[in-house]
């Protein structure tokens, strides 16, 4: 397949020729962008601090099931073979501990209040997927509609985000099911479509366009936009898809066998609510200084799972793991539809190949669609 190598053809320039790809990590890097991009780290793929292309997972596949995630190195020069890491871009708005604010005893007496100062940096992410760009718009939702959270509000607005869209979904991947992929759809600046070659590049908005106008772009040929079609065709054609249910219905299945078996295995963990990118539930605790003069009132990640996340005045509401996970699933597939207009998952399959003990949700929603005899 060939690379035109001139712009001098009557379709627009969108191509980016791989060996032409540091040229839009000097863009942002000149700019004044922080860049966080995919590297490999620990036998995963993490979002860190990236200058060079050369940092980027190149060759890196994945293999992932219930309960099982492993990276494998090949020798394609491709840089985002692979679906997810275990984390999406959730922590770097909703971070997983933060100061909210501080206090001070005066004198008299009284507290002095502080407001905690963030500090953002402008910041470019690379390599963000369909899933969880649908994943960061209901945070969105959460946080900036009905009470905007300030310091989710300052974090949100020091991103310029730049997508890639999945060309090979991992066997726990159901965004074509949820509509949330394998394609970035919307809510980038600037989204990539990985090529043998190179990367097809398309803008989401005013600034996405204004870094295309600065790269050294080609136009696509007909061989070229043929491999896009075909490679999006093919990562359409996955292995999961969300069953067939009513969310309101499910809100209602009280007493299904499915919930006692699924309790059966659940560690309670909450390994599936921390790497689930919409997952918002936290818990607040007081931090004092030994003296008791000053104290740090901090915001932390939580989950249904946990047993104190329940707790009301002496009570705890969902004291066992069956009800915990009753929660988590009539309110991820269920209630978030009345209080969101959709559910909570947006098919990345984190929670499958995250769960210890393998528990795929999509599987006991199935269960708890099964007539009882
Ligand atoms: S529920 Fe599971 S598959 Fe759905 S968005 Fe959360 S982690 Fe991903
Ligand atoms: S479903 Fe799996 S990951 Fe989630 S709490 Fe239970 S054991 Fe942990």
């Amino acid at each position: 397949m060939g690379i035109p190598d001139s712009g001098d053809s009557m379709e627009p320039a969108d191509f980016l020729p791989r060996h032409r790809l540091q040229s839009l990590l000097d863009h942002l890097l000149q700019q004044g962008f922080e860049i966080l991009a995919p590297q490999l780290r620990d036998g995963a793929i993490l979002f860190r601090p990236t200058q060079h292309v050369d940092q980027l997972p190149r060759g890196v596949t994945q293999q992932q099931a219930p309960g099982h995630y492993r990276l494998q190195q090949g020798d394609s020069p491709r840089c985002f073979s692979w679906a997810n890491g275990p984390q999406a871009i959730k922590p770097l708005t909703f971070t997983p501990q933060e100061t909210l604010w501080r206090s001070e005893l005066q004198a008299d007496g009284s507290l002095r209040f502080h407001e905690a100062p963030v500090v953002t940096r402008a910041t470019a992410v690379i390599g963000v997927r369909g899933c969880d760009l649908a994943a960061l718009a209901l945070q969105d939702r959460h946080f900036l509609e009905r009470i905007e959270d300030p310091l989710y509000r300052q974090r949100r607005d020091s991103l310029l985000l730049i997508a890639v869209d999945c060309s090979h979904p991992a066997d726990t991947c159901f965004c074509a099911s949820t509509g949330d992929g394998p394609e970035a759809q919307t809510g980038f600046d600037l989204a990539l479509t990985e090529l043998a070659e190179g990367y097809r590049v398309r803008a989401g908005s005013v600034r996405g366009e204004g870094i295309m106008r600065a790269l050294p772009l080609v136009a696509s040929d007909a061989a070229l936009r043929q491999e896009a079609i075909e490679q999006a065709r093919r990562a359409r054609q996955q292995q999961r898809a969300l069953p067939d249910f009513d969310p309101a219905a499910l809100i209602q299945q009280g007493e299904h066998p499915a919930w006692d078996k699924v309790a059966d295995a659940c560690l309670s963990c909450g390994n599936c609510t921390s790497v689930c990118p919409s997952c918002f539930c936290h818990s607040e605790a007081e931090a004092p200084t030994l003296d008791g003069q000053q104290s740090e009132h901090q915001r932390q990640w939580d989950s249904c799972f946990s047993e104190g996340h329940s707790y009301i005045h002496g009570l705890h509401v969902r004291p066992d793991t069956r009800s915990r996970y009753k929660q988590w699933l009539t309110h991820k597939f269920g209630s978030w539809v009345e209080q969101y207009g959709r559910s909570g998952c947006t098919g990345c399959g984190r929670c499958i190949s995250w769960c210890p003990v393998g528990i795929d949700p999509l599987q006991v929603l199935r269960e708890l669609g099964e007539e009882v005899k």
